[in-house]
């Protein structure tokens, strides 16, 4: 099989899966409990609360884990909105966010909430200034995440919270960076206020994310009642085994991480040129300047994406024609680009990881073009 769908999920490297199964077999241990198996297993917990937090460059007192990248949204957005009741009922986020943040902003229209969703320009690129002059003195919150998990493309959210800081300083600034997370960020020095990751984009177990929240939220309401675990702002007994798999995963890409960035940009840098003179072709997501090294968004104007994706998945190659989020509807990301209905039609995502070879882009490519001169575009 030829996997290019990082970005939708990446797979789990052998020591990560070590990791989990050590402590899905060894240690029974209740982080609450007060017996010495469950009091080394709080300090477990703490060892991978700090791996995670080295690769996020955050304190780690600052990290709590959850359960998804979903949950570090809509946490985030409603812990924003409730400590800044007093400041007002408005939001900015922009068209092109994850469901996850978006469904979250839906919900707050309905506790009242106005929301200003900012469009992106048609190379999915978004200005801090375009979001800056949406911020009000009855702003809330802004979401906005680091990169787009449909384009790849980047938004400027440190520009973002700088400027904040002059149009309204009392605005809570979250950023989703689900998948930014392998990337060189640095949540220390990002300004953000709530910065959402999850595991399962590098590497990590699905059904475990984290969310850093910084010193300006004073005291960040709980989305889950209950035990009080994760220092009373998450409750729930701790997920050890995910845990340990996340921490694993980000020892694993941090050790690595900047060898990994420069393997990715030469991956798609390959794509882009093996994709140079392929007919009826636009790609997505701006320059590479302004894109995450690991997503490369492309249309074959008049192909219907999802004939691509059965097309080649039955040749065993993994393409994802949007976010898998978005499987069986159009995407709300490609529509929000207003392009032509033949290039938003026909959109598909190849994704890479590090394991990822020239050699599996070129058989991709190849298929693409076999694909492109046998079957009918649409009329
Ligand atoms: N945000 C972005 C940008 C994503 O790509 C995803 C997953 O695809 C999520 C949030 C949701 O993360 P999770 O699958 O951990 O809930």
């Amino acid at each position: 099989m030829i996997y290019l769908d990082h970005a939708a999920t990446a797979p789990l490297p052998p020591a990560v899966a070590d990791a989990m199964y050590e402590v899905l077999t060894q240690d029974c241990g209740n982080p609450s409990a007060q017996y010495p198996a469950g009091l080394e297993m709080k300090k477990r917990v703490e060892g991978w609360r700090a791996s995670v937090a080295a690769l996020l460059d955050c304190p780690a007192e600052g990290l709590y884990f959850t359960s998804c990248g979903t949950e570090g949204d809509n946490w985030a957005l409603r812990a924003a909105a409730w400590q800044n009741r007093h400041v007002g009922k408005h939001i900015v986020t922009t068209a092109v966010e994850h469901s996850a943040v978006l469904e979250c902003c839906k919900w707050l229209e309905r506790d009242g909430y106005e929301v200003t969703y900012i469009a992106p320009d048609q190379d999915g690129g978004i200005p801090a200034e375009r979001v800056l002059e949406a911020v009000r003195p009855d702003t809330a919150a802004v979401s906005v995440m680091l990169v787009n998990n449909e384009l790849g493309t980047r938004y400027p959210v440190k520009p973002i919270a700088q400027g904040l800081a002059q149009r309204n300083p009392k605005t809570l600034l979250h950023t989703d960076a689900v998948q930014g997370l392998g990337g060189m960020f640095s949540a220390r020095t990002l300004g953000a206020d709530f910065v959402t990751v999850s595991a399962h984009k590098i590497g990590g177990p699905k059904g475990i994310g984290a969310l850093y929240i910084g010193p300006r939220v004073k005291n960040p309401r709980p989305l889950l009642a209950g035990g009080g675990q994760e220092r009373g702002l998450r409750s729930g007994t701790e997920a050890t085994a995910q845990m340990a798999g996340f921490a694993k995963a980000a020892e694993l890409r941090l050790e690595r991480r900047a060898e990994i960035q420069g393997h990715l940009a030469g991956l798609r840098t390959h794509a882009l040129e093996r994709l140079l003179d392929f007919p009826d072709l636009t790609v997505l997501g701006g320059v590479s300047d302004h894109t995450a090294p690991h997503i490369l968004a492309l249309s074959l104007a008049g192909w219907p994406s999802q004939n691509i994706v059965n097309d080649l998945g039955a040749q065993g190659i993994c393409v994802s024609a949007g976010s898998a989020c978005h499987q069986g509807k159009p995407s709300h990301v490609v529509a929000a680009l207003k392009l032509p209905k033949r290039v938003s039609a026909g959109v598909i995502r190849l994704s890479f990881g590090p394991e990822t070879t020239e050699a599996e882009i070129d058989a991709c490519v190849d298929a693409l073009r076999r694909h492109h001169d046998t079957r009918m575009p649409m009329l």
